[in-house]
């Protein structure tokens, strides 16, 4: 069959599903793409509800390439997108601060991130106090700051630059929730709407986010991809946000400037952190019982901190090994995955969607190769896990 016959289904109209219909487009691939999302107001997305932060530091080489593509995207979105295109991309690193017993493999990872091509300092306890002198360094051992290509910027305008994008290359996005997977033997024959409505394809791509694990189900596949619900705090404090960077503390917590104040977060205790079902109520006792008190504990200035609001949102948590599922499943073969990214999925997106677009145009990774993150593992239970996670 040509490709110009061929249809990809894309389950998911959020930030993967439409860099991989952008993508598509790049690579060539003719035939039609037609995006089916459940909610055109994406307010429940994981992309919307996200911290929208960038970094290069990460424990797995093949993350470092992605960050590394995805800063190449979030930095030129005009040459992407137009010349009106604008993420307000702010460049500034990640601070990470480690324990005196962590320092040597802290360092260890730095010098191989540098190898991947990130741009990394070292920094030891007498040169964070002389930088950031309202951070409490008793307790720290090292710091690893990315001097460029790290930062923040603006999801939601990402989002729309890219589905106008898409659209304008002749994807479809069309209304509705996915409820059934039509199988043949070795491949994904159409899905079904909850309206009773059917949609063929030749592919059929799984971006359903913090849904992943779900909508694979529908096809009969198993990953280990779940929800978890992650409280996001929006304060100000006495602490000056001009040269703040994006703080991940050795305790878990993590903060950075936003508008005139601050946002972080912090995981919940284990026993705390079970399937949140449709739950986006945020977990205001996090910032009481857990958050405050690190915080006012390493910048002694936030204890005076007074909130403003907090919001949560799904991390799509990829249980096994806190990475992402980029690739087609062994039995179903144009069944391709692209989900459990556990909290770093926006700034993969760019990556993830050209990878999903040359696996489906050219039948192989062209670019990055993400063949690290495909299905095998899964089947094999062969985790390659992330340590740097938050
Ligand atoms: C609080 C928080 C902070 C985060 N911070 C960062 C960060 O700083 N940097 C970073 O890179 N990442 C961060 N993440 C993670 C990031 O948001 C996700 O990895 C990323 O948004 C995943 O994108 P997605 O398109 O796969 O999922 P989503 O944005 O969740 O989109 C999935 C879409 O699929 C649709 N869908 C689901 N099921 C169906 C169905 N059956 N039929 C049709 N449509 C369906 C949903 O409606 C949704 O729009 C954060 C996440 C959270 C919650």
């Amino acid at each position: 069959m040509s490709q110009v016959s061929e249809t990809v289904v894309i389950i998911g109209g959020a930030i993967i599903g439409s860099f991989a219909a952008y993508f598509l487009r790049q690579e060539g691939f003719k035939g039609q793409i037609k995006i089916i999302e459940k909610d055109s107001t994406y307010q429940f997305s994981s992309t919307a509800l996200s911290a929208a932060s960038v970094r290069t530091q990460f424990g797995c080489p093949f993350n470092i390439g992605m960050s590394l593509f995805g800063v190449h995207v979030f930095k030129n979105v005009q040459q992407y997108f137009g010349d009106d295109a604008d993420i307000g991309f702010d460049e500034r690193g990640y601070l990470m601060l480690g324990s005196h017993d962590a320092a040597q493999s802290q360092r260890e990872n730095a010098m191989m991130q540098r190898e991947q091509g990130a741009s990394i300092e070292i920094l030891t306890p007498q040169d964070i106090r002389a930088r950031y002198p309202w951070l409490n360094v008793d307790d720290i051992g090292i710091a690893t700051y990315g001097s460029a290509n790290e930062g923040w910027f603006d999801a939601w305008a990402l989002l729309q630059l890219v589905r106008k994008q898409a659209r304008k290359l002749g994807a479809e996005y069309i209304n509705g929730e996915v409820t059934g997977i039509e199988t043949s033997a070795d491949a994904v024959v159409g899905v079904r709407l909850a309206d009773g409505s059917r949609v063929a394809c030749d592919w059929c791509v799984n971006a359903a986010g913090p849904a992943g694990g779900q909508v694979a189900g529908l096809a009969g596949v198993q990953i280990p991809v779940e929800p978890r619900k992650r409280t996001v705090f929006h304060f100000t404090s006495p602490v000056a946000s001009e040269g703040f960077p994006m703080l991940f503390d050795n305790s878990g917590l993590w903060v950075r400037p936003e508008g005139d104040g601050f946002i972080a977060g912090i995981a919940p205790d284990e026993i705390d952190d079970a399937h949140p079902n449709d739950d986006f109520e945020p977990a205001h006792g996090l910032l009481e019982g857990k958050l405050w008190e690190l915080l006012a504990h390493r910048i002694p200035a936030m204890e005076q901190l007074r909130l403003r609001r907090a919001w949560a949102g799904h991390y799509e948590m990829n249980l096994l090994d806190h990475n992402g599922i980029v690739g087609a499943h062994d039995t179903l073969k144009n069944f391709v995955l692209a989900t459990g990214f556990s909290g770093h999925g926006v700034m993969h997106s760019p990556a993830t969607g050209r990878g999903v677009a040359e696996l489906i145009t050219h039948g192989k990774f062209t670019s990055l190769d993400l063949s690290p993150l495909g299905f095998q593992r899964i089947r094999n239970n062969q985790p390659i896990v992330e340590s740097v996670v938050y």
